[in-house]
């Protein structure tokens, strides 16, 4: 977490309340979290700015400025955003505050440093950010892309739908939901899948995506009450987190096993690895 469909969220969420605001100071509690350019260039350049709309890619975030210049983060593990008054303190966690007009302040709150910022000067190459090496989005898959891009590789298809480059916006949680509603082990060799496994694969990462979206939707609200803590989507998961429970399908329990260094878990009827096939076809 966060990942496309929290992320995407939050950009509903926080866009409306930020619009047409215009930011009056910048406060960086925590320099790390600024990568680009330098903290107090940052600053300079950020204040002044007034919020004009946004958009997301994969688990990036972009809020566009009037000025055509552009903000973007990267909440990785454990990012938060919320819009409070200016009154507010920060919390423990916060790492960096916009002060804004109308008495309010953009807090970017997180827990594991691991988030970050850029702020980048209109019609600037953004290399620095790493989102144009993304690939598409699960809601945008061309026919045939998933096959022609990993059934000739050996790694995990765990491994690969994680692979920002291959499709943006899946992480561990939802990659193996995606796994358990595909039937496929997450361990199995890309070059192993048939082309029907790809084909199931292919509707179901844009099916489980929208489910998930969906799910996750929260009124402006409910989340700035929360500040935006909460995730809606942990009682519609079927195999994350779930390992000794049942499985929803056939009963077994749900293990969980170490795959990439991510803990992965499935249903290991559901999702059964044929070892002994994949082994005599790899020789
Ligand atoms: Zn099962």
């Amino acid at each position: 977490m966060p990942e496309l469909p929290e992320v995407e969220t939050i950009r509903r969420v926080i866009t409306p309340l930020l619009a047409q605001h215009t930011v009056t100071g910048v406060e960086v509690l925590c320099p790390t979290v600024i990568a680009h350019p330098s903290a107090d260039d940052f600053c300079a350049l950020v204040t002044g700015q007034t919020f004009e709309g946004s958009l997301r890619r994969g688990k990036y975030l972009r809020f566009l400025m009037r000025s055509g210049d552009t903000l973007t983060l990267h909440l990785r593990m454990t990012g938060g955003l919320v819009v409070l008054p200016c009154s507010e303190p920060p919390e423990k966690h916060t790492r960096l505050i916009l002060g804004l007009t109308g008495g309010v302040a953009l807090h970017f709150s997180d827990q594991r440093r691991l988030g970050r910022a850029w702020f980048l000067p209109k019609d600037t190459h953004d290399s620095v950010t790493g989102m144009q090496n993304l690939g598409p989005e699960p809601f945008d898959l061309p026919e045939g892309y998933l096959q022609n891009a990993l059934h000739a590789s050996r790694r995990a298809i765990k491994e690969a739908l994680m692979d920002q480059h291959i499709i943006a916006g899946i992480g561990n949680i939802y990659a193996d939901e995606i796994l358990y509603a595909a039937r496929i082990h997450p361990c199995m060799p890309c070059c192993t899948l048939s082309a029907e496994d790809y084909t199931r694969l292919s509707s179901l990462i844009p099916d489980r995506m929208t489910y998930f979206l969906a799910k996750n939707a929260i009124s402006t609200e409910d989340y700035q009450a929360t500040r935006g803590r909460e995730y809606r989507n942990t009682p519609c998961l079927l195999v994350y987190n779930r390992q000794g429970l049942p499985c929803a399908a056939c009963g077994m329990k749900i293990e969980k096993r170490f795959i990439c260094g991510r803990g992965s878990h499935f249903c290991p009827a559901c999702q059964s690895m044929p070892i002994a096939k994949t082994d005599r076809e790899s020789r």
